[in-house]
């Protein structure tokens, strides 16, 4: 008989329970109780009645009703309550059943396990049973839990909690729409070295605070890890999702104060939508991610939504890093040649080298289609050596000794070869130093360690003139000019395109030309493309120029042609314009 198993045999174990009972007496929560046949509660003890903070002359009645008191829940199907009354309807034992129950007028859990007691017929007599409050310990445990799913530092949910979240809302998700945002925060990393980590992380907990108030409690507001954050928004409105993340990067943005120091941040954000654009953790993570990646490179500070285009563009871009890889081994690459004009003479006084891939099925490449790609995967380093050791063995057989000008792409500048490159480079092809030219782009000089200093130095002791290529573009700082001697510095064409039309534009035209004649420095306008821009530039004083009204790039062949063909280019007179040519 199942029943008899769990049952205490009454006059064998009187003994025991006497001695339990005293145990149990006197330890803090625990206490016991018994009932008759009837189930009616047998008077309980003086514990019982402090733990429950009711007189002992209350606990009469039925059990369980009778000992719990007012009970927190309902005994609804599922519920603990509703398994003690049909452990209880069928005599048969119980364990650890915990109850929340109410003791003057707070919540909290008792335990109960109960066993039938039998008489010496086997008949059912009562039961018998232990109690306790496990409320500190529900308590320390859901602590615990707590902890588990929460970012310690900021109190949001962690990856667990995220993640489990994440998934229940995908099962949901066809019912109940949701958008899921990733933020990720700008320049974090430079507030966390320059202001030290604690002003980090306060940082981190005040850009917590400021999320968490952009969003509704049934949202879920979450820390990834580092400065990357994650909400989950419960609504099938694209519009909403964006609003919900343009607040969170608008509120941000706002300064913080810590200690009276003024620290101001930006925050990035990706935006997808389930069911829409996925109903799984991991496509929905992707999609986010994607998104937010668009976010960054768009400027940072703003919100993208995810667009199935951006997967295709990934796509693209693996194809594309992996037929890099291939033309790097094939030698695919090859040089066209720039010729760069002098305006006092008409001259050619130098080429620029500037790489195509010759695509096996696409064709001839322009370096726009490639140049980030193998930036991002660092084969720049090989291609950007090739391209030096080219140009140089190209420049070294030319019937000319004019300057060659090869690009440095910044990756390049922090290699710490770069140095014993060039000069090995120089040494092989025979080229004198003083006719190569390496251009740089400004943001080298922003993100600039010792070590590229350095490098730039010691390029230029070695006879090496370097060039500041695509001036005024980015940072455009004049401060540069003074931190390195730079012998070039080259106007970026978005500044000549305009040149005759727009005001601003001539006169940081000018100002470069002044600054630069009295640095010693030499200024070639990029990207000319007509006898008016010529003829501005000429009247200006301007040293050098290079642009489709000159030459394209050249094949290396048609370059040495036309360097070996005598006589200057006629260059417009100052004052004409291009209609009076
Ligand atoms: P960049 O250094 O500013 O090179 C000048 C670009 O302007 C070239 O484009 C050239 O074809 C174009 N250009 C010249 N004159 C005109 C003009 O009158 N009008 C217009 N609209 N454009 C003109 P390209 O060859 O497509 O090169 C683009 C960029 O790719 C270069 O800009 C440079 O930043 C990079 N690049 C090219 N070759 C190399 C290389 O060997 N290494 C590295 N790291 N980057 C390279
Ligand atoms: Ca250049
Ligand atoms: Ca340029």
């Amino acid at each position: 008989n199942e029943r008899a198993i769990g049952a205490i045999r009454l006059e064998e174990n009187a003994a025991v329970i006497k001695l339990l009972l005293r145990d149990f007496e006197e330890s803090a929560s625990d206490w016991l109780w018994e009932t008759n046949a009837e189930l009616e509660l047998l008077p309980v003890s003086l514990r019982l009645a402090q733990v429950a903070r009711r007189p002992v002359e209350s606990f009469s009645g039925v059990f369980p009703a009778a000992l719990l008191g007012e009970t927190m829940e309902s005994a609804r199907p599922g519920s603990a309550l509703e398994r003690l009354h049909r452990a209880i309807a069928e005599r048969s034992p119980f364990r650890d059943v915990v109850i929340p129950v109410l003791v003057a007028g707070e919540e909290r859990f008792w335990s109960l396990t109960g066993k039938p007691i039998l008489d010496k017929h086997g008949r059912f007599a009562g039961y018998h049973g232990v109690g306790s409050d496990i409320t500190g310990q529900r308590r320390q445990q859901e602590q615990i839990a707590f902890l588990a799913r929460h970012d310690s530092l900021t109190r949001l949910a962690n990856r667990v909690l995220f993640s489990e979240t994440l998934h229940q809302a995908c099962d949901d998700c066809e019912a109940t729409g949701i958008a899921l945002l990733c933020l990720d925060l700008d320049n974090f990393k430079t507030v966390n070295d320059t202001l030290g980590h604690a002003t980090g992380d306060a940082v981190l907990v005040a850009v917590a605070e400021r999320i968490r108030g952009c969003v509704r409690e049934f949202d879920l507001a979450a820390r990834l890890g580092g400065d990357e954050f994650a909400v989950i928004i419960v609504t099938e409105e694209i519009d909403e999702a964006l609003q919900v993340a343009k607040r969170i990067i608008e509120r941000i943005a706002r300064p913080f104060h810590f200690d009276g120091q003024l620290v101001q941040i930006g925050v990035s954000a990706g935006v997808t939508m389930a069911p829409g654009d996925g109903n799984t953790p991991a496509i929905l993570l992707k999609n986010a991610d994607l998104a937010l990646y668009r976010a960054k490179t768009d400027g940072r500070g703003v919100a993208r939504l995810y667009d199935p285009e951006m997967d295709e563009r990934v796509q693209g871009r693996r194809i594309l890093q992996a037929a890099l890889r291939r033309a790097v081994a094939a030698g695919e690459f090859v040089l066209h040649y720039q010729p760069v004009i002098d305006l006092t003479t008409g001259l050619i006084s130098g080429a620029e080298a500037l790489i195509r891939w010759q695509h096996p099925e696409r064709g001839l490449l322009p370096p726009g289609e490639f140049i980030a790609i193998a930036e991002e995967t660092g084969l720049i380093v090989e291609i950007g050596e090739w391209v030096l050791r080219e140009a140089c063995a190209a420049a070294a057989a030319w019937p000319v000794p004019v300057s060659i000008a090869v690009n440095l792409s910044p990756l390049q500048l922090r290699e710490p070869q770069l140095v014993a490159t060039v000069l090995e480079v120089l040494q092989s092809t025979g080229l004198d130093p003083a006719r190569l030219e390496l251009e740089i782009v400004e943001s080298v000089m922003l993100d600039h360690t010792e070590q590229t200093e350095e490098a730039l130095w010691s390029l230029h002791e070695g006879g090496v003139r370097i060039a500041l290529d695509d001036f005024g573009t980015g940072y455009s700082s004049l401060s540069y000019l003074r931190r390195f001697p730079f012998d070039k510095v080259k106007i970026d064409r978005s500044f000549i395109r305009d040149l005759g039309y727009e005001k601003d534009d001539s006169s940081i035209i000018l100002a470069i030309i002044g600054l630069a004649e009295r640095m010693n420095m030499v200024v070639t306008a990029e990207g000319v493309e007509n006898n008016e821009q010529a003829a501005l530039l000429i009247s200006y004083g301007c040293g050098q120029a290079q642009g489709f009204l000159f030459h394209r790039p050249l094949p290396a062949d048609v370059f040495v042609q036309v360097l070996s063909r005598p006589g200057p280019h006629s260059l417009p007179a100052q004052g004409t314009s291009a209609a009076a040519e």
